[in-house]
């Protein structure tokens, strides 16, 4: 047997009956599904006999080593970083609700978006993460969780999914295929490639598209979210229209209010204007408190009163809990900590 993948979740089934070699067919079904359906670590799928294990351990090393782990929320929250094979970090996070229980995902080891209040995007790209790299950050949070089964999983950690198209499409594929979770339960986050939501929506599963939007127009997009140069509003909303149609699902629309940037009056006019008629949903976000930070978050009261006014003007909109703020874990899109300068354009 001779080593595959980067992790032990990114052969497809061929490619295990192959490293499986001369061992009786039906091995390749207890393998499949003591690391799928029940998810189990290999030393534990006891089904297969003690040397087989060894050795497939040996030929599918798991892909993350756990660098960081952390509670919040009286436990209800755990995030980790993992050190991937290559000293590659990134982030997975799992959060227990009342009726759900989900997991955050990261899809790239940073993000080339370079969205400005973002350290991520400001730190850089290093590379995209494998399908098995990100199954691997639902199964480990899956053992981790016990008796509570992960329910949802959405694509919102370090990186831009769609940008790693490929990777993305396998995981969700795998994810549903294979670990169980329904489409409706799996939710992809995108800052707004076109291309990618189109050909997401095209996979032919009805998944959550979230879009970090930001802002309501093309002059402030392009300062806030770069991409917004090469994917302007008009298209990037078009895309977004016919996700909506053709997989019934709403489209929720991120927005991360930002004092004196885009949290007036105005702006919620404009949000309003492109949401209502959408039947989206507007999921706003406080953004995290971090010393130093010069972006400064829009106060409690701002926050509530924008929305107040987009619920007003008939837009379905929620204030996102800011689950495992204490330990910085507001997945993916806020990962503040690095100075830059966010202004409104004159
Ligand atoms: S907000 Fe998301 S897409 Fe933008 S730079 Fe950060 S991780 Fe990348």
């Amino acid at each position: 047997m001779t080593a595959m993948g980067s992790s032990r979740y990114d052969p497809d089934r061929a490619e295990l009956a192959e490293l499986l070699g001369g061992e009786p067919a039906y091995r390749i079904e207890q393998l499949w599904d003591g690391l799928y359906r029940q998810g189990r670590p290999l030393e534990d799928v006891t089904g297969l006999p003690a040397a087989l294990r060894d050795r497939l351990a040996e030929s599918l090393p798991t892909a993350l080593g756990a660098a960081a782990e952390q509670r919040a929320d009286d436990g209800a929250t755990t995030k980790w970083l993992w050190r991937l094979r290559d000293g590659a970090a990134v982030e997975t996070v799992l959060m227990h609700y009342d009726d759900r229980t989900t997991v955050c995902v990261s899809t790239q080891a940073g993000c080339a978006m370079a969205c400005r209040f973002c350290a991520t995007g400001q730190a850089g790209f290093e590379r995209h993460l494998s399908v098995g790299e990100i199954v691997e950050q639902v199964v480990r949070a899956r053992w981790a969780s016990g008796e509570r089964r992960v329910s949802n999983v959405v694509f919102m950690g370090m990186g831009e999914p769609l940008a790693n198209f490929d990777a993305t499409w396998g995981a969700v594929r795998r994810l549903h295929d294979d670990l169980g979770i329904g489409a409706r339960h799996l939710t992809v986050s995108t800052v707004g490639i076109v291309p990618g939501i189109r050909r997401l929506t095209a996979g032919g599963l009805p998944v959550g598209l979230a879009v970090s939007l930001h802002a309501a127009d093309d002059e402030l997009r392009n300062e806030l979210v770069p991409i917004n140069r090469r994917y302007p509003l008009a298209d990037l909303l078009d895309a977004c229209d016919e996700h909506r149609s053709r997989t019934g699902r709403r489209v929720t629309f991120e927005w991360a209010l930002i004092d004196g940037v885009n949290d007036r009056f105005a702006d919620a006019e404009r949000l309003a204007v492109i949401t209502r008629h959408r039947g989206a949903h507007v999921n706003l976000i406080p953004l995290n408190p971090t010393p130093g930070y010069p972006v400064v978050g829009s106060s409690r009261n701002r926050v509530h009163a924008f929305r107040d006014r987009l619920a007003d003007a008939g837009v379905a909109v929620t204030i996102r809990d800011t689950r495992g703020r204490d330990i910085d874990a507001a997945c993916g899109q806020l990962r503040a900590g690095v100075e830059v300068q966010i202004r409104r354009p004159d």
